[in-house]
Order: structure tokens, then sequence, then C-alpha cells
């Protein structure tokens, strides 16, 4: 980045986390994600670092927390309430860990904590008795709220021993009571707090303590601030200490010798804390002798000798780069984001669907926007929304086309749909598409015919339609790229088998509009034969559970467009089947008799005497749903060979475990 660029967008950056941080830190109303904020936080770092000059003693990046609110008195803190440095990656921590080494030399071990997400406060006590309580502030001088912290019961009021002391610790309120409350401002019709950290902020720094006290707030005390007359030599020690003299002190600290133990901790939380009853947003990495502490020091937002690593992003900034529009095989046109590749919760993103046109308008979104990216479900991409604040003027408006990128057709929007679609059953994307889609995974299953082959065939005019993937000869396909005798002998073999597929997988690898692969399956099992399926009418198709109207109607028009009797005829003649070969579809009585009947259940590791669609297609004609993950809603997992992190999950969880021969048991009976 140039030396201009680099000024403009360290302001800018500058006055969107100032912002950012008032809403957080003063208003206890938080207008982004924490993950957002400390992205750009960290580009900010990383900017200052590169250009010192611009390094300026106000920047956000050197300030701790916010202002205090005048109407509470002011409290200036003994020693500072610093921040602490983070780390998001394990390449992170191994560096934290080489700083801490080159000061203080090998000889060194950590305290691992949880990270709280809540709120810093002070408690100050003389003589054994609590005597003021105080939030950070500013890290110098934050606010009294002695009146609020007094209505928590888990904060002592006089301790087991007679000390002065000031300790800190992080106030928070419980998952269970966070929903609670929200669930009574949505019923009085107040606005709802955005989560339990700024739930917790805003109840402590309320002006009437009775309204505190009904929040049902906890504390955990993790540091002494200072104490007098007594020797604490480590930080695992000074917790021990705290506990004994009264503070609720966290029973999950841990106290590691290595740098490789600290990673295995804070990857061991990754997925158990979603189980605690309070939320974490990381963990916290202590030097843990005191000596080395004071060796190593501070900086002037944090101190050297701690560091507080993040759980990954689910909510990360990029840059979207351009507007890609695909045409599905259903001819609907999507536009896609293409993205500066960016890590989302532990994988890289590069695209986003932006579903249509309406979206595009509706977020603003234009090209070269910094955008918000979030993986729905955790698993597609998504753009959350745009910072428009961060726009330099550059970015442009994204048209959509009026006519197909493929075809060139005019594209046209469907009475009450918001997509555009090309409607031209010609076009070549569609039929592209739609041979991808026959010969996928739960369709046909046509093995070593991935896109890329069928981008080739289809350019090389090999295939125009599903019936010529059964007509390709062996010198053609050799006259694909990368495409060996080996290859070729795989491919026609795969093809050769897919003929004897049962019905379902070819109803489904037709592409009939609203038919998934589950209505596909139980029309095969009603029907039996894709000739009786062919003449159903509407209202026999109604007559099927899980068949509805819409449904219906778009099988009876598919069935009767001439080219698609001239498909199938010709599909069979090539010798592809036509019939349903599953297990026979079982009476409602016998379900609900049924080991499996509305049981949810879980398949892991290697099966031997079924395959992983077997094992699944029969626990589901037995009534079964198979998942895939581990969960509290999981019933019955069967672990096979080599099982692994599910079948830890499902013992934590207490959930009913079988082997394979167990399985294949109960089937037999
Ligand atoms: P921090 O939250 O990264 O870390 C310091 C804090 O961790 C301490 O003050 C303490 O309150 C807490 N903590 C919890 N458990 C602890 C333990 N066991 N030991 C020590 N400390 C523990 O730093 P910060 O300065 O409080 O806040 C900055 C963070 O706040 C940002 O990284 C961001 O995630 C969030 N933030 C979000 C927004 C937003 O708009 N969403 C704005 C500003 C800040």
């Amino acid at each position: 980045m140039e030396r201009n660029e680099a000024r403009v967008r360290i302001e800018k950056l500058r006055s969107q986390l100032e912002e950012y941080g008032y809403h957080y830190y003063v208003l206890d109303e938080p207008i982004a994600s924490d993950a957002e904020y400390d992205q750009l936080m960290q580009e900010l770092i990383s900017l200052e670092e590169q250009f010192p000059e611009f390094i300026s003693d106000d920047s956000p990046s050197v300030r701790v927390g916010g202002e205090p609110l005048p109407f509470f008195e002011k409290v200036e803190h003994r020693s500072p309430m610093l921040s602490l440095g983070n780390a998001f990656s394990e390449q992170d921590l191994r560096d934290f860990d080489r700083r801490v080494r080159q000061t203080v030399g090998d000889e060194v071990s950590y305290s691992c904590e949880l990270k709280i997400d809540g709120l810093a406060v002070s408690l100050l006590y003389e003589n054994g008795r609590f005597l003021r309580g105080a939030t950070r502030g500013d890290g110098m001088i934050g606010e009294d709220i002695t009146h609020n912290l007094r209505t928590i019961p888990s904060i002592p009021l006089r301790l087991k021993e007679p000390i002065d002391i000031e300790v800190r610790g992080e106030v928070f309120m419980p998952k269970r009571s966070f929903e609670t409350l929200n669930k009574a401002k949505e019923e009085a019709g107040e606005e709802k707090f955005a989560n339990p950290r700024n739930a917790a902020a805003g109840s402590l720094r309320q002006l009437d303590p009775k309204l505190a006290a009904k929040r049902n707030l906890d504390v955990f005390i993790y540091a002494i601030g200072n104490i007098s007359g007594k020797d604490i030599s480590s930080h695992h020690q000074g917790l021990r200490y705290l506990k004994e003299v009264g503070f609720k002190v966290n029973n999950e600290s841990r106290h590691c010798e290595t740098i490789d133990d600290v990673i295995a901790f804070t990857n061991s939380w990754l997925e158990r804390r979603a189980d605690l009853p309070y939320e974490i947003d990381g963990i916290v990495i202590k030097v843990d002798s005191v000596e080395q502490q004071k060796e190593l020091g501070f900086t002037a937002k944090s101190p050297r000798w701690a560091i507080a690593y993040k759980f990954p992003a689910e909510e990360v900034v990029t840059t979207l780069l351009n507007i890609e529009l695909n045409v599905g095989r259903t001819g609907v046109v999507t536009p896609t984001a293409i993205l500066k590749p960016v890590t989302v919760a532990g994988t890289t993103v590069k695209r986003a669907s932006l579903h249509n046109e309406d979206l595009i308008r509706e977020k603003d979104i234009r090209l070269g926007d910094s955008v918000v990216i979030k993986k729905a479900g955790d698993i597609i991409p998504e753009v959350v929304n745009v910072l428009a604040d961060l726009r330099t003027g550059d970015e442009k408006e994204f048209l959509m086309p009026t006519h197909c990128p493929e075809c060139e057709s005019e594209l046209v929007r469907l009475e009450g749909e918001v997509a555009l679609r090309c409607i031209n059953p010609e076009c070549p994307a569609q039929i592209r598409e739609g041979l991808i889609h026959f010969v996928s995974r739960n369709a046909m299953n046509i093995d070593g015919l991935g896109e890329k082959v069928i981008e080739q065939l289809f350019s090389h005019n090999l295939v125009t339609n599903v019936a010529d993937l059964y007509q390709l000869e062996r010198d053609e396909l050799h006259k694909l790229e990368r495409m060996g005798e080996k290859s070729v002998d795989n491919l026609l073999e795969a093809i050769e088998k897919s003929k004897k597929n049962s019905l379902e997988r070819l109803l489904f690898g037709l592409g009939i509009r609203f038919v998934g692969s589950k209505a596909a399956k139980t029309l095969a099992m009603a029907f039996g034969e894709m000739e009786k399926l062919q003449q159903a009418s509407v209202d026999e198709l109604l007559a099927i559970n899980e068949i509805g109207e819409k449904m219906a109607d778009s099988i009876v028009s598919y069935f009767q467009k001439p080219e698609v009797t001239e498909l199938l005829s010709k599909l069979e003649s090539l010798g592809v089947n036509m019939t349903y070969k599953g297990p026979k579809p079982v009476a409602a009585e016998e379900i609900v008799d049924s080991p499996f009947a509305n049981k949810t259940v879980v398949l892991t590791g290697k099966l031997e005497a079924l395959t992983r669609s077997e094992a699944k297609e029969k626990i589901e004609a037995l009534g079964g749903k198979v998942t895939g993950s581990v969960s509290k809603n999981t019933d019955l997992l069967i672990a096979g060979e080599d099982a692994g992190s599910k079948l830890t999950k499902a013992q934590e969880l207490n959930i009913e475990i079988w082997t394979e021969q167990k399985l294949v048991d109960v089937l037999n009976q």
C-alpha cells in the first residue's frame, strides 16, 4: 500500500473503531461483532507498524476501554487495569512463547484460564471487608459501582482472613439468565441486549442497585491487583490463595509446562465451550512466575506476560473483488461474490452467494466494497453487510444483466419470484449444470465424471443430454485431457455400473423441479416403476404423504413433455434400470415397533458389513433419521472401526452406542 493510501485507510479505521468502541464500552450496545472489531484493529495495528510516521497516542490501538460515564463517582486505579494482546492462531501463540523466552529464558511455564466474556472489575478489601468496586473505565480511571457489586451473591462482603487486597475479576451474566432477561424484555416490548457481556455491563452500570440485583450476575476472580504482607510467587498459587480466602475462582484453569500443552488446551475448548453455562470468547495465557512477569513488564496497553487467544472468528471482513453470474440447471441466474480470500471459522473462503439482485440492492453491495462475511450454519458463506464508511469512492454499483451470460437470450422474472431466469431450454449452461447434477453423488453417482470432465465432454460436443453419457465411445474419451487408458476404463465401468441404480437415483438425477432426493425416494417407493410414475395423475400423487401440490403439478407437467418421454425410452433402451430396488416400504405400524422409530442416529468410523449409504437407507426405512453430527438430540451412535471425535462426544453426552455388529444383528431381526 502506498503512503497516502495508508494514511487515508488508517484514519478511516480509527474513526470506525472509535465509533464501535463507544457503542461497546460506553453505551453497552455494540453495533458490530467482536470478530469484526478485532479484524479491523489488527489491520490498523499492522498499518501503524508499516507506517510508523502515522502512530498517534490517541489511536484506538493504544488506548484501553472507554470513558467513564459522568454520573458515577470516578475511581483512580492503584495500578492500571490493562487490556490484553490478542492471538488468533497457533502461530500467534508460538510467537508469544518465543518473545517471552527471549526475555526470561527457556524455564517458563504458563497458566491458562477461560476468557470469560463479561466486564472487568476491581474489588478493594481492607481488613478483609469489601470496601469499593469499580469498572475498568479507560484503564486509569473507572466508575465506582460498589452499590451494584454488593448485590452479586458470589462477591464476598467479608473474607476469611483480615487482609488488605485488591483483586480483579470478570462479572458476567450466565447464558440462562441472559435468555430469561431478553425474553422478558421482548414481552415488555423493550429493546433486547445484544449478548450476555453487554447485558452484564448494562446491569452493572445501573444507578439503581435494585435493578442490578434482579439481573442474576455472577463473578470469577482471576488476579490479585495488589496485596500487602503476603508473598505470592506464581499465578496459579495466587489463584489458589484467592479461593482460600473466599473468592469465587473458575475451576477450569490449567498449569501448562510447554506452549504445545497451551495449544492443546485452547483447542480442547473450541467445541466444549458451547456446553458451558456462561460465554467465553477465548483463553487467557499468563506467564506463571510472578518474577518473570515483572521482568517482562507492560506495553502502554497490555502486559507482555499475558495474551488472549481468541476463538476462530465466525464473521470476518474482506474485499468484494467482483460479482460473477452463474446459470443453474433450472435457468436461475445467481450472482456470486468473488472475494479476496479470507479464513472464516477455519477454512478459506473465496466466494459467497449473493442469492439475487434484490439482496444486492437491499444491502447496497458495490464492487470493491469491504464486506462482512460469515458462514451461515457454519457451511455456506454469505455476505452479512457492507462497511459503507470504509468506502473510498472507487466502488462501483453492480448492474444485473438483461441477457443470459451464456446464451444471450433475454432473462425473465417469473411471477412471484425474485430470481432472474434464462428460459431458453437449449441454454448450454443449463444443460451442462443438468449433466453435472445427473452424475452427482446423490443422483447417478458416476465416479470420475466431475465438473471438469463434464465441461470437456460438453465442449467437445460429445454429450448434449444425459442419454449421450451411455453412448460414449472409448476413443472419444481418449481425446480428453488427462484421460489415460486406466481412467477411461474406470470411467466406462462407473457409467456401466450406474445403469443398475435403483429408480430414485435416476428420478433425482433428472432434475424435475421441486423433486429433491428425499421426494425422489418417496416416489420411487410408492410407484416402483418409472412407467407408473409417468402415468400418475395429480390426485394420485397428492395421495402420497409428503407430496404437495406444487410438486405434483411439476411432476405431471414434466412427464407430459414429448422430449422427456423420448429421453426416458432412450435411457431404457440403453439399459438404464427403471425400477425401485431398495427396501420395501414398511407399514406405519411396523415402524412404530422398530428400534429406530423416531430416533436420530449418527454413523461414524469404518463400517465393514454395510456401506454408509446402505446402513443409512436401512435405518431410514425403519423410521430412523440419520444425521451427520453428534449433539444433545442424538439418540444413538453406530461406531465402526477407528471411530474418533464423534465417539468421544457421544460418550461425553451419555448417548447410546452400538457396534456395527449390533446394528447388523438388529437389522437381521
Ligand atoms: P480483551 O477483551 O481482548 O481482553 C482483556 C479482558 O479480558 C480483561 O479486561 C478482562 O475483562 C477479560 N478477561 C476475562 N477472563 C480473564 C482472565 N481469566 N484473565 C484475565 N482477563 C480476563 O480486551 P478489552 O480491551 O477488554 O476488549 C477488547 C475486545 O472487546 C476486542 O478485542 C473486541 O473483541 C471487543 N470489542 C468489541 C467491540 C464491538 O463493537 N463489538 C468494540 C470494542 C471492543
